[in-house]
């Protein structure tokens, strides 16, 4: 198949990249590297069936590079948007502008190219939930200008639009709410727990837990994410909404903790400040998505092995080559 992923360069679509290239599909990625790394492009290099355009979803070039390349997909995987909490502030408009008029402009190429489409939103749509676990059919405790609205509104906006394509073109669309998905190729600069408590342990610094961490998070490993993407896009059903992670919860502290004796280290938890907005939990309810027959197969110690392996090898070596044949093809917009 020819396969259009948006935001390629992050944790899941280069992973997602990566088992669609084995599978022998032609993938063709595009990027901005605002929250995503140049490193895991790199380390597709040697990919005859990859191709990689640096562009942003809500540009111009964005739309020359899917037509160049003959906007005929047959699936695309729409990813793109910056993550991290902390940049909510510092990338409120490119958040903002990626899930309004860059999922708009993926939207008419899904259209144009009469290609089925899957969305990542997040759980991040539920807000600070009242109800735990969350079902799909909760609507959310959120504001419209809350400390962490450019992330949580843009991707409500997202869903709804993807909403109004299958409504009014009958486009092939699933949306997935994803939940803290972690794994190998998450970028060394990430601001979210697993990177940052991994490097903290590697380093042997302190491992900075927000308030108590008594809050807690379900943690989903990636290649558990991918199947998930498989069944909903495979098997979902047009215009519906799936959640996506793992029901079996552990507060920050527990995580910390778990990290520490996973990377045999010598450092100790130390406690910061957390932000006001910080969520205190959130928990999927999953049964939509396994009713497609998805499993959740890979648990928190064997993924965080897999994660802190990969972590160390790109700290020792800083781009990691998968393979090493004849280079990516890298379009240029110009020729
Ligand atoms: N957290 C922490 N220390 C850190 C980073 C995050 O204790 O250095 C906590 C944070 O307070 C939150 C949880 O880890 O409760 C998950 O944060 P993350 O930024 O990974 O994503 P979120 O689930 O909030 O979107």
């Amino acid at each position: 198949m020819k396969i259009l992923i948006t935001g390629g360069a992050g944790l899941v679509g280069s992973n997602l990249s990566k088992r669609l290239l084995d599978e022998g599909h032609s993938v063709f990625v595009v990027d901005n590297f605002t929250t995503g790394s140049e490193e895991n492009v790199k380390s597709l290099q040697g990919y005859e069936n990859y191709s990689f355009c640096e562009c942003g979803i809500e540009s111009p070039d964005f739309i020359k590079f899917c037509e160049k390349v003959g906007c005929d997909f047959d699936r695309i995987y729409h990813l793109a948007c910056p993550t991290g909490v902390p940049n909510i502030d510092i990338l409120a408009e490119e958040m903002l502008i990626s899930c309004s008029i860059g999922t708009l402009n993926v939207l008419r190429i899904a259209e144009k190219s009469k290609a089925r489409l899957l969305f990542t939103s997040s759980s991040e749509v539920y807000g600070e939930p009242e109800k735990t676990p969350q079902d799909e059919k909760y609507t959310g405790n959120v504001e419209t200008t809350g400390p962490r609205a450019n992330y949580e509104e843009g991707k409500r906006f997202s869903e709804t639009l993807v909403a109004h394509f299958v409504k009014k073109y009958g486009l092939h669309a699933v949306t997935v709410r994803l939940f803290n998905a972690y794994g190998p190729n998450m970028s060394l600069k990430d601001q979210r727990v697993l990177p940052r408590f991994i490097q903290q342990a590697l380093r042997g610094d302190g491992l900075t837990v927000q308030g108590e961490g008594s809050q807690t998070r379900t943690l989903c490993f990636v290649s558990d994410i991918l199947d998930g993407f498989e069944a909903v896009i495979s098997k979902g059903t047009p215009g519906e909404i799936y959640n996506l992670g793992s029901d079996s919860a552990i507060t920050i502290r527990e995580l910390a903790e778990f990290v520490i004796a996973a990377v045999g280290s010598e450092s100790e938890i130390v406690s910061v400040p957390r932000p006001e907005h910080d969520h205190s939990s959130r928990m999927p309810v999953l049964e939509k998505i396994r009713s497609l027959g998805w499993r959740q197969k890979v648990d928190l110690k064997l993924g965080l092995q897999k994660m802190i392996e990969n972590f160390k090898l790109r700290l020792e070596y800083p781009v990691v080559h998968n393979v090493d044949t004849a280079p990516q093809q890298r379009l240029s917009l110009q020729e």
